[in-house]
């Protein structure tokens, strides 16, 4: 009950983010902890003259000490509690139309979701989980059993990996949790095209699914088009562009695991036959191919998160620049260039400067003719800015 929770004192002044209902409390606004907090206990957070502010999850391995579940005094933290959280999740996915039996979505989206640190990926009929935080991890079993409940999947799948467990001070986990184990190559069905995924092995969950109606975006300019696909993963922009009567495409991922996934994507969707893949790094392989004289008239690119804290902007913005100089170059004249940046620390604003400052140097004239981010189904919370990561371009480039 919540008067049994340990207690986190903020310092003098440093309510003012919980009170516009942001859910992170930092390591530097807390004065002391009462009660002996474990690893993802729930928390009460108080200000300081002792007024109740939040209840959240304690961390004490990260810098974010604290992630909210609840600005109310009154809602505890239990069974009922996450039970309310996944069906608001899962019921805002339904009402988007993306529950059908063979696509994929995601289905909670960690704190844009009321639920920080969980990101669950709904591919066909299996789940797969992300406990990316003390918090998440400690209701694992918990939420398990509830998705199990709500979704009635046949298998629930553990990519619990990467830098955000390291700064939360958990070990990375990969293992079936519930049902059956899903293929190595799953089917699922996404705005017409077919998408391979291995769900165990891939990268992230197994696919990038923020890209889903980006792909469509961009294909509208694809009729007739030579298209190169840079950072391509499995090929999901060339798919779509060929889908759309592309003449043919080439990707570029410096795994080869993607890329052989890539074949068998492009294979399920009949358009392998238009493909070249190039294992290489997509900074090398450009510049040869810029040297070369090879030019596209459709140039997508997609790369990782460059900037991963605020620290790395600077570094982050040159290596954005390289690439879309690299990129400019190789748009035929009066052909387009769409490009993407997931670094949540680089704003839209910032990206279309950096663009406009690659367009400049690399000597060619561009116009926006489309913004895009993300999709419905990765919602950005209005008192969560940082949810707000993926931005795009597409332009015209003379
Ligand atoms: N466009 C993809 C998602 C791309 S994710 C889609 O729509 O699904 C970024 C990809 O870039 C990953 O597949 C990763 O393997 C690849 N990658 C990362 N650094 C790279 C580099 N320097 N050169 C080539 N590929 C790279």
């Amino acid at each position: 009950m919540a008067a049994s929770n340990p207690t986190v004192w903020l310092k003098p002044g440093r309510e003012k983010s919980l009170r516009r209902r942001h859910p992170w409390v930092f390591s530097g606004a807390i004065e002391r902890v009462d009660g002996r907090a474990q690893p993802g206990a729930t928390v009460d957070i108080v200000g300081s003259s002792g007024d109740f502010f939040a209840r959240g999850a304690y961390s004490p391995s990260s810098q974010i000490r604290a992630r909210v579940w609840t600005f109310e005094a009154s809602e505890a933290i239990d069974v009922a509690f996450f039970r309310r959280r996944l069906a608001r999740a899962v019921e805002s996915r339904r009402r988007l139309g993306l529950l059908d039996a063979h696509g994929a979505c995601r289905l909670v989206f960690s704190e844009s979701d009321g639920l920080p640190g969980l990101v669950v990926d709904r591919y066909g009929e299996y789940l797969v989980c992300q406990f990316l935080s003390a918090g998440a991890e400690s209701w694992r079993s918990t939420i398990v059993e509830l998705l199990g409940e709500l979704c009635a999947p046949r298998g629930i799948y553990e990519r619990s990996e990467g830098g955000a467990r390291h700064k939360e001070g958990l070990p990375s986990r990969r293992e079936l949790l519930a049902g059956e184990p899903p293929p190595g190559e799953l089917e699922i069905v996404a705005g017409g095209a077919r998408l391979v995924v291995d769900i165990a092995n891939g990268q992230k969950t197994g696919a990038y699914l923020d890209q889903q109606l980006n792909r469509e975006r961009v294909a509208a300019h694809a009729r007739g088009a030579d298209v190169l696909d840079a950072f391509s993963y499995t090929g999901g922009f060339a798919i779509a562009c060929l889908r759309a009567a592309a003449r043919r495409a080439t990707l570029i991922d410096s795994s080869a695991d993607a890329l052989a996934l890539a074949e068998r994507e492009t294979a399920a969707n009949e358009v392998h036959d238009r493909c070249r893949f190039v294992v290489a790094n997509v900074f090398d392989e450009l510049r040869k191919v810029r040297e070369a004289g090879t030019r596209f008239d459709l140039v997508v690119l997609d790369p990782p998160k460059f900037v991963h804290s605020a620290d790395q902007v600077a570094a982050g913005s040159r290596g954005y620049k390289d690439i879309n100089m690299l990129g400019l170059a190789l748009v035929r004249p009066g052909g387009v260039l769409a490009t993407f940046s997931c670094s949540g620390h680089v704003d839209a604003a910032l990206f279309q400067k950096i663009v406009a400052g690659a367009a400049v140097d690399a000597g060619r004239t561009a116009q926006i003719l489309e913004r895009l981010s993300q999709p419905p189904d990765h919602p950005v919370a209005t008192e969560f800015p940082e949810g707000d990561y993926l931005k795009g371009l597409i332009l015209r480039v003379h």
